[in-house]
C-alpha cells in the first residue's frame, strides 16, 4: 500500500464533477459515485409526492454501506430473513464502493482494513468465515492468510513538487508547527492509554466495547473548536487533522465532533504480532462489500432514497422515493436500522 496524497502549497488540487472532465491542468477525471442530486433533494426540502402504496417487511435497513450490510449479516445469522436494504445509490458499498478498469479493480474510497483488535469480535468472526484469518495461535491470537496482508504500509504526501514520507506535511514546517504536532500526538497517546476502572478504553473499536460516556462531552464540541481550545493553530497540523476527519467520516473539522476526531487517532493500536500492517485487496474494502452482500441480492434495493422514517403503531414506517421511477411508497416494518 503506497497511499499518496497530493497537495500543492497545502491546498488540495481541485476536483471537478463529471460534467467538467478536464480540470484544466491536463488531468482527465472527476468525482464519481454519489448521486448528489438525489441526496440534495433531502437537504433542500424537496416536496416528495405522497406515498401511493405500502409494503411490509420485518426490518427495514436504510443504507447499503458497510454498516447496513453488517446489520443484514447479523440479522441473517440470527435467523431473521424478512428484511430489506434500501440504498439511494445505484450500487451498494457507500464509502467502500469500488470500480474496475480493463486492467484491475480499484477502490473509490476505503481501501484497507486495519487489523481488528480483540474487542472487534464480529469483524474477526467475519474474517474467519472468509478464510482471511486462518486459525488462532496457541495464545489465541489470529493468524492471517498472508495473501491479504499489506506489510509495512507507507503513506506519502506530494508537496512542493516532491514526495515526502508520512501524511503530516513536514516539508517546510516551522519549529512551531513541529512543536504543536508533538503536543497533539502526546495528547492523543494519553487518550489511547486511558482506561476506566473496569479496564475499558475511552476510544474503542467497536464503540460499544469502550467505557460508556467517557469524554462524551467532546461530542458537543467540533474538532475545529477542540484544536483552538488547545492553542493548536498551526495550519499544517489543522490540515493533517482535517485529512484524518475526511478520511474516516468524509467531513471537515467544523462538521466532525471532537469525540469522533480524537477517535481516529486514539482508537487504533498496533497488533502485537503484525504491528501496523493492514488488510487490503485490489478493490480495497469493495472486496469485503462483495463478500458481505453474498446471498442478499434479493433483499437489496438500489436507487431508493428514504426521505422520512417515523414510528407508527408498534413499529415504524419508512417513506421511500424510487429514483428511476420518480414515484414514492412506504415500507412498514417492526423495526428500522438507520445505517446512512
Ligand atoms: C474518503 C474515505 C476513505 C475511507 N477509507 C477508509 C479505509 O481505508 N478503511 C476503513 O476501514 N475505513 C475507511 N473510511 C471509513 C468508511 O467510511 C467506513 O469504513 C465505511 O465504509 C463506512 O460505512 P457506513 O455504512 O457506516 O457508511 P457509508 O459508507 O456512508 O454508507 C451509508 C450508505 O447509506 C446510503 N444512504 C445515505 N442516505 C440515504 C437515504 N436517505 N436513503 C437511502 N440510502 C441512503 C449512502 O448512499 C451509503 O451507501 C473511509 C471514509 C472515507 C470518506
Amino acid at each position: 500500500l503506497a497511499g499518496g496524497v497530493a497537495v500543492a502549497g497545502g491546498i488540495l488540487l481541485g476536483c471537478r464533477g463529471p460534467d467538467s472532465p478536464d480540470p484544466g491542468n491536463g488531468t482527465l477525471g472527476g468525482i464519481v459515485g454519489s448521486s448528489h442530486k438525489t441526496g440534495h433533494r433531502l437537504r433542500n426540502g424537496y416536496e416528495f409526492p405522497r406515498p401511493a402504496r405500502t409494503e411490509r417487511a420485518g426490518v427495514v435497513i436504510v443504507g447499503g454501506g458497510v454498516a447496513g450490510l453488517a446489520a443484514a449479516r447479523r440479522l441473517n445469522r440470527s435467523g431473521v430473513r424478512d428484511f430489506v436494504i434500501l440504498e439511494l445509490e445505484d450500487a451498494i458499498g457507500g464509502n467502500s464502493r469500488s470500480g474496475a478498469s480493463s486492467v484491475t479493480p480499484y477502490p473509490w474510497g476505503a481501501h484497507y482494513l486495519p487489523l481488528p483488535g480483540g474487542e472487534a469480535v464480529e469483524v474477526r468472526r467475519f474474517l474467519r468465515d472468509l478464510g482471511v484469518i486462518e486459525k488462532d495461535d496457541r495464545k489465541g491470537r489470529p493468524v492471517y492468510n498472508e495473501r491479504h496482508i499489506c506489510h509495512a504500509p507507507q503513506e506519502r504526501l506530494f508537496i512542493h513538487g516532491r514526495w515526502q514520507e508520512g501524511i503530516f506535511p513536514h516539508t517546510g514546517a516551522s519549529e512551531e508547527d513541529l512543536a504543536q504536532l508533538a503536543s497533539f500526538r502526546e495528547e492523543m497517546d494519553r487518550y489511547r492509554r486511558w482506561r476506566d476502572g473496569a479496564g475499558r478504553r475511552a476510544f474503542a473499536i467497536p464503540r460499544s466495547a469502550g467505557s460508556p460516556g467517557a469524554f462524551r462531552d467532546r461530542d458537543r464540541l467540533s474538532m475545529a473548536r477542540f484544536l483552538a481550545s488547545r492553542g493548536w493553530s498551526s495550519q499544517r497540523l489543522r490540515w493533517y487533522v482535517e485529512y484524518a476527519c475526511r478520511d474516516d467520516f468524509g467531513a471537515g473539522l467544523e462538521e466532525t465532533s471532537a469525540w469522533a476526531g480524537v477517535h481516529y487517532f486514539a482508537a487504533r493500536e498496533p497488533d502485537p504480532e503484525y504491528g501496523d500492517n493492514v488488510l487490503t485487496w485490489p478493490e480495497g474494502n469493495g472486496w469485503l462489500v462483495a463478500r458481505m452482500a453474498e446471498g442478499l441480492q434479493d433483499r437489496v434495493r438500489p436507487g431508493q432514497l428514504v426521505f422520512n422514517v417515523e414510528p407508527v403503531g408498534g413499529g415504524v414506517r419508512a417513506d421511500v422515493y424510487d429514483v428511476a421511477g420518480g414515484t414514492t411508497y412506504s415500507v412498514e416494518a417492526r423495526e428500522a436500522i438507520l445505517a446512512c
